[in-house]
C-alpha cells in the first residue's frame, strides 16, 4: 500500500499536460501558458509625455526664475493619439497631454501646474531637470523581454501586458474536462426528500466545485445505481473525458463495482488503496493517457481525496508548473490523540490563522470520516506522518493551506 507520497509520485509521473490550444486573450485567464512568452515589441511604443503639461527644450528654461520667467511660443495642441507635425525649436514649446508622443527637439515636459498661460504662448518660472516626465520608448518592456514562464498561470496582470505586446492570443494548455460519477442506491438530489434508507447525494455537488475550483470543467453525470451493467455504460461514456472520477462503491463491500468494472473495460491499475485516514480505498488507474480515480463515497475522505490527489493531478493534465498548495509549519492549538501504534498518515481538519507572528491551528470538530461538517470551517489540512499518534497542545505539526494558491 503506498504512502499518500508515494500514491501522489505514482499518479504525477504517468501524467502528461494536454495537448497546448490557441486561446483568445479573453478566455486564458488562469491557464497555463504552453511555452514561455517573450515580447516582440517595446512598450511605450513611442517616446511620450508622462503629465499635462508643455514639452520643452530644458536648456530654453536654463534661466527661468519667479522673478525672471521665460516665455516660450506654443506651436499648438497635442492630445494623446495625436501626431506633432514640426518639431519644439529654441524659443517653442507643444502644449502635450499624458501619452502624447514627444515632439522632436523636446527632450523635457513642464507639467501644467508649474506654467501660466497666454493666448499662444506659456510663461515658465523655473528650471527643469532635463528629461522629467518623459517616458522614452522601450523603458516598460523592451523586445525580447521574457515576460511570463510555461506552466505559468496567466493572471491579469499577464494578460494586460500580452496585450500591449500585440499577442491577441496564446498558447495555453487547455481546461482538463472531467468526468464526475456518484454510485450508490441510497443517493437521491439534493431537491429531493430522501425516502427510508437513503441520503441525499453531497459529493456529486462538492467533488464538481472542487474541479471547477481547480479550473477544470466538471462534466456531473447521472447517479449510478450499484448496478454492473448500469455502472459499466456509464463509465464508458465517462471515458470520453480527460479525466473520471467516481465516488463510492471502491471499497470491499458487496455492491462494490468500480474496481472490477474499470478493469473490465481496460483501464490498468496503477494502485488500489492508500495508507492514510480518513479515505484509505483511493484506487488509481490509467485508462490509455486518462487518469481514473475511484474515490470513496465518504463525503470528507471524498474530498480530501480530491484535495490530495485529484487537484495536483488536474493541474499537471493542465499544465501548470505548480501542483502543490502552499506547505507550512504550525502549532496544534488543542492537540491531538490517534489510535496507537496506527501506521498511516492521518489527515486533520483544521482552522489556521496567524497571531503573534505563528501559524496556530485548531481542529475543527469531530474529525471522524463521515463528519462532513468538520470540512465547513477547515481552511488547511493537517497531516500527521504515520507513527505519530499523539499531538501535545501546542505541538508542531505540517499544514497543507488549501486555501491560497499553489503558485501563492
Ligand atoms: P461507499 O464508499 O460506497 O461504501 O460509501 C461510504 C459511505 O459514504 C456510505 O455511508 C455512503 O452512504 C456514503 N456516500 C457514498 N456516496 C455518497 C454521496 N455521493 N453523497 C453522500 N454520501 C455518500
Ligand atoms: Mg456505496
Amino acid at each position: 500500500m503506498p504512502t499518500p507520497a508515494e500514491a501522489l509520485a505514482l499518479i504525477l509521473d504517468r501524467l502528461a499536460p494536454l495537448p497546448p490550444v490557441t486561446a483568445p486573450l479573453g478566455a486564458a485567464l488562469g491557464l497555463a501558458a504552453a511555452r514561455a512568452l517573450v515580447s516582440a515589441e517595446q512598450v511605450p511604443p513611442f517616446t511620450n509625455s508622462a503629465m499635462d503639461g508643455y514639452a520643452v527644450r530644458a536648456g530654453d528654461l536654463a534661466a527661468a526664475s519667479p522673478e525672471h520667467p521665460v516665455r516660450l511660443q506654443v506651436l499648438g495642441d497635442l492630445a494623446a493619439g495625436a501626431v506633432p507635425d514640426r518639431p519644439v525649436a529654441p524659443g517653442t514649446a507643444w502644449r502635450i497631454m499624458t501619452g502624447a508622443p514627444l515632439p522632436d527637439g523636446a527632450d523635457t515636459v513642464v507639467p501644467v501646474e508649474h506654467t501660466v498661460r497666454g493666448a499662444d504662448w506659456v510663461e515658465v518660472r523655473g528650471p527643469l531637470r532635463k528629461g522629467i516626465h518623459v517616458r522614452h520608448a522601450g523603458e516598460d518592456i523592451r523586445a525580447g523581454l521574457a515576460l511570463v514562464p510555461a506552466g505559468h498561470a496567466l493572471r491579469p496582470g499577464d494578460l494586460g501586458v500580452l496585450a500591449a505586446v500585440g499577442m491577441p492570443a496564446v498558447p495555453v494548455h487547455p481546461r482538463a474536462r472531467v468526468a464526475v460519477l456518484t454510485t450508490g442506491d441510497e443517493l437521491v438530489d439534493v431537491s429531493e426528500k430522501p425516502g427510508p434508507g437513503r441520503i441525499r447525494d453531497a459529493n456529486i455537488h462538492a467533488v464538481c466545485a472542487q474541479v471547477a475550483a481547480c479550473g477544470a470543467i466538471p462534466i456531473p453525470f447521472p447517479r449510478v445505481k450499484d448496478d454492473r451493467a448500469t455502472l459499466s455504460a456509464a463509465l464508458r461514456e465517462a471515458l470520453q473525458a480527460d479525466a473520471i472520477l467516481t465516488t463510492g462503491g471502491i471499497s470491499v463491500g458487496d455492491y462494490d463495482f468500480v474496481k472490477p468494472i474499470l478493469e473490465e473495460l481496460g483501464a490498468e491499475r496503477v494502485f488500489w488503496k492508500v495508507a492514510q485516514k480518513p479515505g484509505g480505498p483511493l484506487g488509481f488507474w490509467m485508462a490509455g493517457s486518462k487518469p481514473v480515480f475511484g474515490i470513496p463515497g465518504n463525503p470528507v475522505a471524498a474530498m480530501l481525496m480530491v484535495e490530495e490527489y485529484v487537484r495536483p493531478a488536474l493541474r499537471r493534465l493542465m499544465g501548470f508548473s505548480a501542483l502543490h498548495r502552499p506547505v507550512a509549519e504550525a502549532v496544534l492549538e488543542d492537540g491531538w490523540t490517534g489510535k496507537a501504534g496506527d501506521r498511516r498518515t492521518t489527515f486533520l481538519r483544521v482552522v489556521a490563522r496567524t497571531e503573534g507572528g505563528r501559524l496556530r491551528a485548531r481542529l475543527t470538530g469531530p474529525q471522524g470520516s463521515a463528519i462532513l461538517s468538520s470540512m465547513l470551517h477547515a481552511n488547511a489540512l493537517a497531516v500527521i506522518p504515520a507513527g505519530t499518534d499523539r499531538v501535545e497542545p501546542g505541538g508542531a505539526i505540517t499544514l497543507h493551506l488549501t486555501e491560497l494558491a499553489e503558485d501563492h
